[in-house]
């Protein structure tokens, strides 16, 4: 018996999936016990955009380590976090016009989350959180009381309360107004849903399913928000850091959100770090109101601000992660066109793209065949039914289509049929 299996908690999930003990990684490619090397297209759940070991990120990590720089230093002020704070201000905010303060929480996406609805409460005044059908927004009490999925909701173990679900944009269909049914509701004092203090959207939900909202959607979104004085909250924990093309999901639809959460990829080396981004006139903490032993990891400082000059300072980023979105899309629609729509669909943008079956068992055997073939890929959705393509953004083309590759043939096998994807 491993001791993965004596000891490990039954919680642990994914290596049920990926049944192997990894021991090293570099680029887009996770290497186990034995050597064998595996095509990453999980990227740590969007944690690893810019692949295993950056080498430009790890060696700023290691000179930082090695001249005793400070590991751990409370919310203390330190160079680190001042050379944080100014690279995302001059490389990311200020080019884009966003005007935002800056909050450290504890090191996850759930913190993030939870301190932005704790925020949005204080400052209204109001308990009710609006989120989305399928949204996915972490699983400490705060978080997963807007998270949908039935499964997280259940481990809760207590009422989960302040939070009401409207429909997601395209829920009904993209013939709905699914705006037009909250703002009935929002406007109607006998509707029963409380005046919330906040919307908390994904602009793609990762988890749930790669469901996509219009730009239309979203500013009506925002526009209703103002009108019923709530605050929109976008949880761009893994829809940011460029898994959409551009650094934050919202900039398309030209959002100016009121409170962004990012996690995952902002560390840009897989390190724990998790952020508030908040407009300035909102910024009512008293100090320490909310705090956390860990807020603000000073190794994830020197990372996060060697991958945000080394990949966001240069524009041909966002180019070349909109042209490898392109191909992906180029082998999904070919797929999706062969097996028709009663067995296939197109669903994500960016480089969180999938192609969603008619049920789990189906994705399930599909991603079991690309492990087979040394190829990690996961699924997402309400009945996990969402095959999803989450390479690191900055693979390379080669890799990309070798994957993209193994999974068309996985499809073809699983549906018995020759599958003509011409790029
Ligand atoms: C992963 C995720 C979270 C939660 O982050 P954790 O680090 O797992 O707590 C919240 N929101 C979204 C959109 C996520 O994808």
């Amino acid at each position: 018996m491993s001791i993965f299996e004596q000891m490990e908690s039954n919680v642990q999930c994914y290596a049920n999936s990926f049944p192997v003990t990894f021991n090293r990684a570099k680029g887009s490619y996770l290497y186990d016990d034995e050597g064998n090397a595996y095509l990453d297209f999980l990227s740590g759940a969007g944690s690893l955009n810019y692949g295993h070991n950056p080498e430009e990120i790890k060696q700023a990590l290691v000179d930082y380590i090695m001249a005793d720089g400070v590991a751990h230093g409370l919310d203390m002020h330190t160079t680190a976090k001042a050379d944080f704070m100014q690279t995302l201000q001059d490389v990311i905010l200020q080019p884009r016009g966003l005007d935002y303060k800056i909050q450290f929480t504890g090191p996850t996406g759930a913190n993030a989350v939870e301190a932005a609805m704790k925020l949005a409460r204080k400052i209204t005044g109001r308990t009710n959180i609006i989120s989305f059908t399928n949204g996915f927004h972490g699983v400490t009490l705060g978080a997963v009381s807007a998270t949908g999925n039935q499964h997280h909701r259940g481990g809760a173990g207590v009422p989960l309360s302040g939070t009401s679900r409207m429909p997601y944009c395209g829920y009904y269909g993209y013939n709905a107004d699914t705006l037009k049914m909250i703002d009935k509701q929002l406007s109607d004092p006998s509707s029963g849903i409380d005046a919330p203090a906040a919307f908390i959207v994904e602009t793609v939900q990762g988890e749930g399913g790669l469901n996509v909202a219009t730009p239309e959607w979203l500013l009506g979104l925002q526009s209703l928000a103002q009108k019923h004085g709530a605050k929109l909250i976008v949880d761009d924990i893994q829809a940011g850091c460029g898994r959409t093309g551009r650094f934050f999901s919202f900039e398309e639809a030209g959002l100016k959100p009121d409170i962004v959460t990012l996690s995952k990829s902002i560390s840009g080396f897989g390190l724990p770090l998790a952020v508030v981004l908040l407009k300035p006139e909102l910024d009512e903490w008293a100090p320490g109101e909310h705090n956390g032993t860990f807020r603000g990891n000073n190794h994830a400082f020197i990372t996060a601000t060697k991958a945000l000059k080394t990949f966001w300072a240069d524009e041909n980023f966002e180019k070349e992660v909109v042209e490898k979105a392109q191909l992906v899309t180029s082998y999904f629609q070919a797929v999706v066109d062969d097996l028709g729509v009663t067995h296939a669909r197109l669903k994500g943008r960016g480089l969180m793209q999938g192609i969603e079956f008619r049920n789990g068992e189906i994705a399930d055997r599909i991603t079991s065949r690309c492990f087979d073939k040394n190829l990690i890929v996961e699924t997402a959705g309400n009945h996990s039914q969402v095959v999803k393509c989450f390479c690191p953004l900055t693979i390379d083309k080669a890799d990309l289509e070798k994957g993209l590759q193994i999974m068309v043939d996985a499809i073809a096998a699983e549906f018995k049929t020759d599958l003509k994807v011409a790029v």
